[in-house]
């Protein structure tokens, strides 16, 4: 038998502009993408059984997504199984913790890691070029989260250019108990008349700079008009770290997951706990975490 573990990191969008729409409904986006220390486990185990396609199990301990084949680990591995012609036995055990359709790019990092996964099982010769090329056909999320850090995506979400490491600082992540469809809101953010677009270009600055106020000042979510409409809590929550001390309080991707950005770790775990205080009755999900550069 042989075995790999992947730790599959959630990320948060420092900024996420969408620069337009392709005639097959895919968006053009410009996103500023930082890992965050918040993740699933999941183990891959191989007792090299020759198959005539390749059997899959996963055991999962989550009942908010899909089993089977609809489950984007397994999408994931079958794309491998049709590129490199794997016919193996393969069990896969998921512990999850990213809170699901939440805008922390939970699906997509768990078939970032079963691609890493499959390759270092059975083709370790496969370079992180090759699975961001497979991830993409699944998800725009995936090719970025095949490595992570502090990453600019580009195009669908295949165009990837590594920055300088985000500076450290202290953070919160918040999700309020809804759950948001990426597709849904993208839908309605194709029909609004004028949006509010950040400047990607001014964080990447400060990011260089190693400037904290700076990149916090730029952070921005063009899909925060939609989904912070939709759920009024947002805002609330934002106004609420923002009035502890935080830099800034935005939305990630699609949401409905607010983040907070302090100076330091500790005004960010005072930040949590005074959150969690004062919103006993809310179902919120409050984490005190910070940023990730190499997975
Ligand atoms: P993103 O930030 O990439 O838009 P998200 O964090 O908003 O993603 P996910 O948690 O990835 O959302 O869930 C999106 C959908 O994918 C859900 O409807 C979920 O049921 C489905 N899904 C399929 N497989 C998984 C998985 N392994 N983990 C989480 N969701 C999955």
């Amino acid at each position: 038998m042989r075995k790999t573990k992947e730790t599959a990191y959630a990320k948060i969008n420092l900024s996420l502009d969408v620069l337009g729409r392709l005639e097959n409904g895919y968006h053009i986006v410009k996103m500023i993408m930082q890992t965050i220390d918040l993740y699933d486990e999941l183990v891959f185990e191989t007792q090299d059984r020759e198959c005539p396609s390749m059997e899959i199990t996963l055991v999962s301990d989550s009942g908010e997504i899909p089993g089977g084949e609809d489950n984007l680990i397994v999408r994931a591995v079958r794309r491998m199984e049709a590129k490199y012609g794997i016919h193996r036995d393969l069990k896969i055990t998921l512990k999850k913790y990213i809170p699901v359709a939440a805008g922390m790019a939970g699906g997509s990092t768990d078939a970032a890691a079963a691609l890493r996964a499959v390759r270092d099982l059975f083709v370790p010769e496969v370079s992180d070029e090759e699975l961001q090329k497979i991830g993409v056909t699944l998800g725009a999320d995936i090719p970025y989260c095949v490595t992570g850090g502090t990453q600019l995506s580009e195009g669908i979400g295949e165009v990837l250019a590594v920055l300088p490491d985000a500076p450290q600082c202290g953070l919160v992540v918040c999700k309020p108990p809804v759950n948001v469809s990426t597709a849904e809101i993208y839908k309605r953010y194709d029909s609004l008349e004028s949006v509010t677009h950040p400047d990607i270009e001014a964080q990447i600055e400060a990011i260089s700079r190693g400037d904290l106020e700076g990149m916090a000042r730029q952070c921005g979510n063009v899909l925060e008009e939609v989904t912070g409409t939709m759920y009024p809590e947002i805002g609330e929550i934002e106004k609420f770290f923002e009035s502890k001390g935080a830099l800034v309080s935005r939305m990630t991707g699609s949401g409905p997951t607010v983040f907070a950005i302090f100076t330091n770790g500790e005004e960010a775990q005072n930040a949590a706990e005074a959150f969690e205080a004062a919103n006993k009755e809310r179902d919120c999900r409050v984490i005190a975490c910070k940023f990730i550069y190499r997975i």
